[in-house]
């Protein structure tokens, strides 16, 4: 793997991450939206369940039925807003997390931080020359680099 395919496995991990949180947002924005909405029709049977009885009350007879089956409604109600509250509060503890790394030998090329530019010619022993036109390291004795053929005595 070259060391632009690694940029792209980097840009991949990115995409997937901003696909995460935008799915995240979408869920939890649509869960707030149905706790909402089913609060909302709880308040109302609460509010429809208070009127029966007051107009019961009022009427001075109580319609056990009728009671029983607006408190089966909110009962149904209740369980359902706290289950989506669950479902919510458990996506938004949701983390992104990095895809495993890649099973195999372990990359052989340098990141472009810690690059290192080729080492710097070693200088010459005292038993060896340098070549003044192409820097080939030779024994001190050569009259001509063996590499580009410069007379070096
Ligand atoms: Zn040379």
């Amino acid at each position: 793997m070259g060391f632009f395919d690694q940029i792209g496995k980097q840009i991949s991990q990115g995409v997937d991450r901003a696909k995460f949180e935008a799915e995240k947002f979408q869920t939890t924005t649509r869960l707030q939206g149905e706790v909402n909405e089913f609060r909302r029709q709880l308040d109302a049977k609460l509010g429809e369940l208070g009127q029966r009885a007051y107009e019961l009350q009022r009427a001075g007879q109580i319609n056990s039925a009728t009671l029983a089956e607006l408190a089966q409604a909110v009962d149904q109600l209740r369980a359902t807003v706290l289950a989506k509250e669950e479902e919510l509060k458990s996506t938004q503890a949701d983390v992104f997390v990095e895809p495993p790394p890649v099973v195999g030998p372990p990359p052989v090329h340098p990141a472009p931080s810690t690059y290192a530019a080729p080492a710097a010619p070693t200088p010459a022993t005292p038993s060896q020359k340098l070549c003044t036109v192409c820097n080939f390291q030779m024994p001190f004795t050569a009259m001509f680099c063996p590499n580009c053929g410069t007379r070096v005595a």
